[in-house]
C-alpha cells in the first residue's frame, strides 16, 4: 500500500503529541520527543518550530548529553494563556485565574448562595472575573470554566435539573459566557473537576484510575481514567448521592425522593440530626455551638468529631461506613487504584476516613480491595479551579482544536462553538 501523505490533521496530530508530552513532563527534549513520540527528527523539529511560534514551547536549559553536544530542554511556556475558573457550591464558590498549567495566580473563596439563580450569579461571577483580570493581559485569555454542585449535560453546557440550584434548570451557561467573554467555555459537575484537579496536584499516571468523592454538604463523585473525566454518555457518571441506600427510610432527600445516599450521609443531612440532638440533648458541644451560632453547620459536626465529642463521632463513623457500603459496591464494578475523599465537611476527620477504609475493605471483593489506596484530597481548596483550568487546556491542546485555532494564532480568534467539542 502506497504511503499517506501527511495531512493537517496528522500535523496537528503530532503537535497535540509534542505539546502533551512537554507539558506533562514525559519528554523535555527534542531526542526524548523523538523516542517518546515515535516520530522522526524532521517531524519533531517543525512541530516544535510551530510549537515556539505559537508561543507555547520555548529553549530552556541544556539537558543531559548522550555523547555529542547536549540537547536543549524544552519549556512548556504556561504564561501564553489565562483561565478563569469557579466552582459554585451550595453556599459559597472559588474563583481563580490561572496559568495554562493550572497554575492559581490569584484565587478568591466567597460566601455566595447558588439559590439566587442563575442571572444574579454570573452577574457576580462576572465582578469577580474582572477583578481577577485586573493586572493581567485580558488578551491572553484561553477559556472560562464553571463547576456547579448539579448535573450538568456536558455536551451542551447546560445544568439538568439540579435539586439545589433553583432556576438553573437547562440555563445556556455555556452561551452566556461565550457572549461575554469571547472564549470557549466549559461547564461541568463540580465533583469532575475536583477529581481532575486532584489527578493533575497528585501526578496520577495516564494508566490509574481514581474515584474522588466529595463529600461536603452533598454528595458526589468523579472519576479519572486514562488521565481524562469519564463522564458517561451525558455527563452524570458519577452522581452518586441520590441513589437509594435504604429501602425502607422514610427520609425525605433534597431531590424529593426518600433513602438517597445524600440524605442519611450528607453534610446537610447530618446537620439536621445534630439539630434533633441538641434539642433532645445529645450533644454539649453542638449544643454550645447552636446556642452562639443559632444554627450548626456540617463542618462544626467534623470539629466535633475532632474534639472527641461522643455524639459528632457516632454521626461521623456512620457517615463513613454509608459511604463506604456503597462505594465497596463501585470499587467491585470499577476496581480503581485508588479512593480519594474530600470536599470538606466531615472527611477531614480520621474517624471518617478510617471507617469509609474499613468498610469498603471488609465489603469488596480481595483483587479489587487488596492494594487499593484510600486516602484525604492532597489538592486542597483550589483543587476544583485547577481542575477547570486543565480541563480547558487540555480541550484546547487536542488535535482537532489545534487544527481549528493554531492557523490563527490564538484561541481567541476563532468562534468560540468550534473550539468545545474536544474535552
Ligand atoms: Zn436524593
Amino acid at each position: 500500500m502506497p504511503r499517506r501523505p501527511p495531512t493537517a490533521v496528522d500535523q496537528y496530530e503530532a503537535l497535540a503529541t509534542v505539546l502533551r508530552l512537554v507539558r506533562r513532563n514525559r519528554a523535555r527534549t527534542r531526542p526524548e520527543l523523538g523516542a517518546v513520540a515515535l516520530l522522526g527528527r524532521t517531524v519533531i523539529s517543525q512541530r516544535v518550530e510551530e510549537a515556539m511560534e505559537l508561543g507555547l514551547l520555548e529553549d530552556a536549559d541544556t539537558g543531559p548529553s548522550s555523547g555529542g553536544r547536549a540537547p536543549r530542554r524544552l519549556r512548556f511556556r504556561s504564561e501564553e494563556g489565562l483561565v478563569l475558573s469557579a466552582v459554585l457550591g451550595a453556599a459559597a464558590l472559588d474563583v481563580a485565574v490561572t496559568d495554562l498549567d493550572g497554575g492559581v495566580l490569584e484565587h478568591r473563596h466567597l460566601e455566595w448562595p447558588v439559590a439566587r439563580g442563575p442571572e444574579e450569579t454570573l452577574d457576580f461571577l462576572d465582578g469577580q472575573f474582572a477583578g481577577l483580570l485586573k493586572g493581567c493581559d485580558a488578551a491572553r485569555l484561553w477559556a472560562v470554566v464553571i463547576g456547579l454542585p448539579g448535573p450538568v449535560e456536558f455536551a451542551t453546557g447546560r445544568p439538568s435539573q439540579p435539586p439545589i440550584m433553583p432556576g438553573w434548570d437547562g440555563y445556556d451557561l455555556r452561551g452566556r459566557l461565550q457572549d461575554r467573554y469571547g472564549v470557549p467555555a466549559w461547564i461541568d459537575n463540580d465533583a469532575n473537576l475536583l477529581a481532575l484537579g486532584e489527578a493533575w496536584t497528585t501526578g496520577l499516571d495516564d494508566d490509574r484510575h481514581m474515584i474522588y468523592v466529595k463529600a461536603g454538604t452533598g454528595i458526589g463523585a468523579g472519576i479519572v481514567s486514562g488521565g481524562r473525566i469519564h463522564r458517561g454518555s451525558k455527563g452524570s457518571a458519577g452522581d452518586i448521592g441520590h441513589a437509594r441506600v435504604l429501602e425502607d427510610s422514610s427520609v425525605m432527600c433534597r431531590c424529593g425522593r426518600t433513602g438517597c445516599l445524600e440524605a442519611l450521609a450528607g453534610g446537610w443531612a447530618l446537620a439536621r440530626d445534630a439539630v434533633t440532638a441538641v434539642h433532645e440533648g445529645r450533644s454539649r458541644f453542638l449544643a454550645d455551638i447552636h446556642r452562639a451560632a443559632g444554627e450548626i453547620t456540617p463542618a462544626d459536626i467534623g470539629l466535633g468529631a475532632a474534639a472527641g465529642d461522643p455524639w459528632c463521632l457516632t454521626a461521623v463513623a456512620r457517615a463513613g461506613e454509608r459511604i463506604g457500603s456503597l462505594m465497596a459496591a463501585l470499587v467491585n464494578f470499577y476496581n480503581p487504584d485508588c479512593l480519594v475523599f474530600g470536599g470538606g465537611a466531615v472527611t477531614g476527620a480520621d474517624t471518617f476516613l478510617r471507617v469509609v477504609d474499613h468498610t469498603v475493605r471488609s465489603r469488596a471483593l480481595p483483587l479489587a480491595s487488596a492494594d487499593l489506596i484510600v486516602r484525604a484530597s492532597a489538592a486542597g481548596e483550589t483543587g476544583g479551579v485547577v481542575g477547570g483550568a486543565h480541563l480547558a487546556v487540555e480541550a484546547l491542546l487536542s488535535a482537532d482544536a489545534l487544527a481549528a485555532w493554531a492557523p490563527y494564532g490564538k484561541p481567541s480568534a476563532v468562534e468560540p462553538a468550534r473550539l468545545v467539542g474536544g474535552a
